[in-house]
């Protein structure tokens, strides 16, 4: 495996993006979007190996015209994702707090 630090993805900004194996060698891809580097093929040992040219392949990628919206909207998606999960844990604290109340006798104390 490579040790070294592969970009977000240029499409989508996915922090992620995974070597994966191909036929003789090893591409960069995105988990997230599908977008792949170059593929690089094992060669001579006085060559960089197929992980670090896949690597460089994808550090280097150029994103396409879109890449900007694309990205907007991916990390979008991540904040509504992170606002949700915290509404549910909300959720969950104020209902676990409901429960010890109940539990313990005390009795709403709403007005309006
Ligand atoms: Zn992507």
């Amino acid at each position: 495996m490579s040790d070294e630090k592969m970009l977000p993805c240029p499409f989508c900004g996915w922090v992620e993006p995974k070597l994966v194996t191909i036929r003789d060698g090893r591409v960069a891809q995105c988990p997230n979007c599908g977008a792949r580097g170059a593929a690089c093929f094992h060669g001579p040992s006085n060559m960089p190996s197929a992980n670090s040219r896949a690597v460089l392949a994808w550090n280097t990628r150029t994103p396409s015209p879109d890449s900007g919206e694309r990205m907007r909207e991916a990390l979008a998606l991540k904040a509504i994702k992170a606002v949700t999960a915290t509404a549910m844990d909300g959720a969950k604290a104020l209902s676990r707090i409901m429960a010890i109340a109940t539990s313990a006798g005390v009795k709403e104390q709403y007005s309006e």
